[in-house]
């Protein structure tokens, strides 16, 4: 659970949470038109500091072009935004959130405008991140949207009713988090994360066509191939992902969570030494202690 700061930007002004609000009959809440991205912040030794912000204002910018919502501020003031969000918070770690939206009370399929409101808040965590292994279901006829439907990068709060749903399902049927397929029946992705299996020393990820391009699920890619592990992105099929050696989801708020359960089978040890070793080094490089990838991280002041 995260509960969001009390202030936040909406369109260039520091305003108080509790009076940005959106009127029942605008097209966001009507149609779902609301894209949104979520990046994370942490702890270092000098202060707060941002986690590869400028690639998430990208993809929230990418998100927001492919609905047609017009957003009015360039890539510098969303970064510039994200830092006075999280400076003007008294803890240094949590989510930052963009959103652009039609605040327009237009509920018909096409709004008239199409200049978008935008907002960026910053979300403080209440619980410490959960550290046990996650127990997964999947369903055959639980799937993901496929790209011809919607554009796996397209971030909007409409596209996460099916996941929502297909979430509570597994739930019911005793499992934590879903993974969906993808139209040919391979794993696609979690609701809100990305899916990877360790397969004799490999890592392998369903490639881009129908998942969204997770910044973490890039950074672990990227890690892996820096410990000389082999990678694949490849269409990945769910007897290879519930037999795998090791399993695990990521996504910006983990940011790797180790799977211990898929439809009942067990994978032991969770997290296995490859999850463990991308938990350790996520771990260093967000809280500053990795020189090499002194890029991705941003002080908020
Ligand atoms: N897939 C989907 C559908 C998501 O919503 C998210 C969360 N943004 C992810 C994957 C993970 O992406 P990231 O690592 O950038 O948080």
């Amino acid at each position: 659970m995260a509960i969001t700061a009390p202030r936040m930007w909406l369109d260039g002004v520091m305003v108080a949470t509790a009076k940005a609000d959106l009127p029942l009959m605008a097209h966001a809440a009507q149609r779902g038109s609301l894209v949104f991205d979520v990046g994370s912040f942490h702890a270092t030794s000098r202060g707060p500091a941002l986690f590869r912000t400028r690639e998430h204002v990208a993809r929230f910018l990418r998100s927001a072009k492919l609905v047609g919502l017009d957003v009015e501020h360039d890539e510098e003031t969303l970064v510039r935004a994200a830092r006075d969000v999280v400076a003007a918070t008294e803890k240094s770690d949590g989510l930052i959130r963009w959103s652009a939206f039609f605040d327009v009370a237009e509920p018909d399929l096409l709004p008239k405008t199409t200049k978008a409101r935008v907002a960026v808040a910053a979300q403080l965590l209440e619980d410490p991140p959960r550290v046990t292994p996650l127990r997964i279901a999947t369903f055959d006829d639980a799937r993901k949207a496929p790209p011809e439907s919607l554009d796996p990068a397209v971030k909007a709060a409409a596209a996460y009713l099916g996941p929502m749903i297909a979430r509570r399902r597994a739930i019911a049927a005793g499992a934590e988090e879903i993974v969906l397929l993808d139209r040919d029946g391979h794993v696609a992705e979690a609701p809100t994360a990305n899916a990877f299996a360790v397969v004799d020393g490999a890592i392998w990820t369903p490639p881009l066509r129908y998942v969204l391009a997770g910044i973490t699920r890039d950074a672990v890619l990227l890690l892996a191939r820096e410990d000389g592990i082999p990678v694949r992105e490849e269409p990945l099929p769910l007897e290879v992902f519930s037999n795998a050696d090791e399993a695990f989801l990521t996504a910006t708020s983990f940011p790797v969570a180790p799977i211990g359960s898929i439809d009942g089978r067990v994978l032991t040890p969770s997290p296995g030494p490859v999850t463990r070793r991308l938990i350790e080094r996520f771990s260093a490089i967000q809280s500053g202690g990795e020189a090499s990838h002194e890029a991705w991280v941003m002080l908020a002041r």
